[in-house]
């Protein structure tokens, strides 16, 4: 059987000019998510863009698989590649649709033409395919507006296309048109989220996380690297970068005022994270804070994180309820993972009564009673860098 997948653009069809590049590296990162699933080309005519097997070996249900973690896709469907003589779309119409009619109540025959040479107009082609598919299978009835098998026909230049119900895709754009962020991950069930949801935006995903051994176990480590490994599975590949914490921790608890101790940890991990930004060329870094969740992210608390950034801290789950965070969690294979219980470096040292409302001077004064620098740098000294590869099924 000659099947193919075919795949819709999402939002790039609004991109006019620059439409050209955003196809090429979806094309790209099709390519790139197949590659080891065998032999395909991949290529694009009007906003379909159309990936076929080159032989026997290459695997149509694992490709179609991945594409439904593919950013930039908004809806995809396998099709029959057929000659474009209407007998044989009428008989390889009822036998490739077979099982999917023989279990439904309800079609609809969608046709399009765009090649105009071919002899039958679309209103032609949906009668007659109708009528030959009502006969092949005489308990359906034809239900226009709420069908449950839709059965489509494009006719195109070289060849017919028969394809079922489209199956969503992941939307967003293409990863690596917006550019290359630094996701701050930590054990939770924010923070995979926020990455997930910036890839979606077309951004190319780094990530950083802050360890502090002994407090944290390796068990928690290995939490965060399954966490990346999942995001891998729509992000692409991620370079890792995992910082020694605990120095800073200790000096922090043994220095600083307790109420503060969380958001001047948050500006030590947000410093050390613009210097990781400013070495691999990341113009943003990306948290998973939302507005009020805990202390540490009220208004003027994220002022305060802010103000130790020089460089714009996107936090896409800013105005998000816990439980729709939790549902895309599932979604994408997170929440379980996240909801491990391994000590986070965040859990240590939390201080009973944290302050809520910290001025900027405050904070700064806190900070100033010690030198957090030379620590600061012997922590960006030992950083350890890894690449999670991507993470396919
Ligand atoms: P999450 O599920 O992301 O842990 P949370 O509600 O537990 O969310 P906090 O612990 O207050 O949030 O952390 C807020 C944000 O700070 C996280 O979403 C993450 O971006 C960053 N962060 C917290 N702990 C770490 C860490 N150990 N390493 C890197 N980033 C961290
Ligand atoms: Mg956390």
């Amino acid at each position: 059987m000659n099947e193919v997948i075919l795949a819709k653009n999402g939002e790039i069809a609004l991109k006019g000019l620059n439409r050209g590049t955003f196809e090429d590296v979806l094309m790209k990162n099709i390519r790139w998510r197949l590659k080891d699933c065998g032999a395909f080309s991949v290529t694009k005519s009007q906003s379909t863009i159309t990936v076929r097997p080159k032989d026997e070996d290459a695997d149509l249900d694992e490709a179609c698989q991945r594409m439904g973690r593919i950013f930039g896709i908004a809806a995809y469907s396998r099709a029959l590649v057929t000659e474009k003589d209407m007998e044989v779309i009428r008989r390889e119409a009822v036998s490739y649709f077979r099982q999917s009619l023989e279990s439904a109540r309800t079609f609809k025959v969608n046709a399009k033409r765009s090649d105009k040479a071919f002899p039958y107009k679309s209103p032609d082609i949906q009668q007659l395919l109708g009528e030959t598919l009502l006969d092949a299978y005489p308990h359906l009835k034809v239900d226009v507006h709420h069908p449950e098998v839709s059965v489509n026909v494009e006719i195109r230049d070289q060849n017919a296309f028969l394809h079922g119900n489209q199956l969503p895709g992941a939307g967003g754009m293409p990863v690596s048109t917006s550019g290359e962020a630094l996701l701050l991950i930590s054990g939770g069930i924010d923070s995979p989220v926020a990455g997930w949801m910036m890839a979606r935006r077309g951004v190319k995903l780094s990530a950083i996380h802050f360890q502090s051994p002994p407090y944290t176990s390796d068990r928690a480590l290995d939490k965060v690297e399954t966490l990346l490994s999942k995001v891998s599975g729509y992000a692409g590949d991620i370079q890792f970068y995992c910082v020694p914490f605990t120095r800073l921790q200790e000096a922090l608890r043994d220095h600083c005022p307790e109420e503060l101790f969380t958001i001047l940890m948050r500006r030590l991990m947000v410093k050390i994270a613009v210097r990781v930004a400013e070495a691999h060329e990341l113009p943003a870094l990306i948290t998973g804070e939302s507005l009020g969740q805990v202390a540490s992210q009220t208004m003027l608390a994220l002022a305060a994180t802010n103000a130790a950034a020089d460089r714009p801290v996107f936090r896409p789950l800013i105005g998000m309820d816990k439980s729709d965070i939790v549902r895309i969690a599932r979604q994408i294979d997170t929440f379980e993972t996240s909801i491990l219980p391994y000590e986070d470096c965040c859990t240590i040292f939390t201080p009973r009564r944290p302050k809520i409302r910290p001025s900027l001077e405050a904070v700064e004064a806190a900070e100033a009673r010690f030198d957090f620098a030379p620590l600061l740098e012997e922590a960006i000294a030992g950083i350890q860098v890894k690449t999670i590869h991507v993470r396919q099924g």
